[in-house]
């Protein structure tokens, strides 16, 4: 379900310290948590953009500290997004325990800015967005483009031009998922001509340290700049399935291959995986999507998040004959696992380890789908790591549900799903904790316990 929360005519706030042209309104959506997907689609905040002014500009941070767990102030202008709902390195955030901070923007030189756009995404309190923003041409008389905190902007030369707060009102759901917010002119014109912008933002709640929000991207709207959204101009492209629903908008060219090549892996193979992964009282989703994507950070083939895989083009486009589809079968697996809800609906739930989520996927992937290509084969025993994860576990798995129980895999998903995972389960489930079983595991593969040498190749994140 996506939703929105507020339009709020910020006008009555800007005329009181402006006697510029424009009506400035804020727009304010929101997708929940279970609505949020990679692409950043809104009901009425456009989608983020790659080429807007900000993405030139330079940002730098006025006041404040960034919070190391993030990424860089880039992660604001690059025009890439996380594509997940948890991701700290792929949002900028300010450092933990602080009340937010300023962030100056400089467009090179004043434009007439037609949009102002944020976009932020977390399931829980860093989802919402809280701040004021600030704009200058740069002449005003004893104008300071960087002022520090407890300095009131329009005494160095700023004007306000909004004051956003997207935090759901006491009884109001909860406010984790995506928001996007769009700052313009209320009759669709230019807010103004400006070259400096400085965002102060505030923490969404002091219960705890963590409340600075993620901030996944800032746009800059020139007026003057062509329409460039391709969403608008290209006609839109889906083939749908049993079970998927693929997008192709963004690359026509492999539309032929979707339809004839991959929708046949996803109507096979979905029901499969779903079978493979029961657990109590669970349901697979009926259906998801897979978009081809020209905006994800390069070195990640494809990423699932919220019921949706996003898939690199350009990662793709070189790997169609090859690796494409079983890089495909091995994000379905993540859409079938749902690890997530145990963390929803139980606060006790235990982390799932990264290497378990991604050893199952590669698990099904290698030795099930695409058994014959032997992908996942350890050429030498040397280096081998049972939670190396991706195909290395996937081979220690593999070994163990050959050896010891062939439902392993199963069960050890669905206790996953449950927040139920930990060490002991390899005891209870084979009779040996997982390092005794990974010393036999060893032993068994080709130079068990012999000369150093490399493992399988090194899989790309996915
Ligand atoms: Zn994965």
């Amino acid at each position: 379900m996506r939703h929105s929360i507020i339009t709020m005519a910020a006008a009555a706030l800007f005329v009181a310290v402006a006697t510029a042209r424009a009506d400035v309104s804020v727009t304010v959506d929101h997708n929940d948590v279970e609505a949020s997907k990679p692409s950043f689609t809104f009901k009425r905040v456009p989608p983020p953009s790659k080429t807007d002014a900000a993405s030139k500009a330079k940002f730098a941070i006025v006041d404040g500290e960034r919070d190391e767990a993030g990424g860089d102030l880039e992660k604001l202008n690059d025009g890439k997004l996380p594509t997940e709902q948890d991701e700290p390195h792929e949002n900028f955030f300010f450092d933990a325990g602080t009340d937010g901070g300023r962030i100056g923007v400089d467009l090179g030189r004043a434009i007439e800015i037609k949009q102002i756009n944020t976009y932020s995404w977390h399931p829980d309190t860093r989802g919402p967005q809280v701040y004021k923003v600030y704009a200058a041409d740069g002449s005003e008389p004893g104008f300071n483009s960087s002022p520090k905190a407890g300095y009131d902007p329009t005494k160095s030369g700023f004007k306000r031009i909004a004051a956003v707060d997207t935090r759901p009102k006491p009884g109001e759901p909860a406010g984790g998922g995506q928001y996007g917010v769009s700052i313009a002119d209320s009759a669709g014109g230019a807010i103004g001509k400006y070259r400096y912008l400085l965002f102060e933002a505030s923490s969404t709640e002091d219960a705890d340290d963590y409340g600075n929000t993620f901030f996944s991207e800032i746009d800059v709207i020139d007026a003057a700049a062509p329409t460039t959204s391709s969403s608008a101009t290209t006609q839109p492209i889906f083939i749908t399935g049993k079970y998927a629903t693929i997008e192709v908008t963004n690359a026509p060219e492999l539309q032929e291959w979707a339809q004839s090549k991959l929708l046949p892996v996803c109507d096979e193979w979905y029901p499969i995986i779903v079978k493979m992964l029961p657990s109590e009282g669970y349901t697979a989703p009926e259906h998801f999507t897979i978009q081809f994507r020209n905006n994800m950070n390069r070195g990640i083939p494809a990423a699932t998040g919220a019921g949706q895989i996003s898939c690199n083009i350009a990662w793709f486009k070189r790997n169609l004959e090859g690796e494409a589809r079983g890089a495909i079968v091995h994000e379905m697996v993540h859409v079938v696992q749902q690890y997530g809800l145990a963390r929803r609906n139980n606060p006790q739930a235990t982390r799932n380890p990264g290497w378990m989520v991604e050893g199952v996927a590669d698990y099904i992937r290698w030795f099930k789908y695409e058994p014959q290509t032997h992908g996942a084969e350890i050429r030498n025993a040397a280096n081998a790591k049972f939670d190396a994860s991706y195909r290395v576990t996937a081979n220690f798995l593999n070994w163990v549900t050959d050896k010891y129980d062939k439902d392993l895999v199963a069960k050890m998903n669905a206790a996953m799903r449950q927040g139920k995972y930990s060490d002991e389960l390899w005891k209870q489930y084979t009779g040996k904790t997982a390092e005794e079983l990974a010393a036999e595991w060893k032993e068994s593969l080709p130079g068990g316990g012999g000369a150093a040498a490399a493992t399988t190749a090194p899989s790309p994140r996915s």
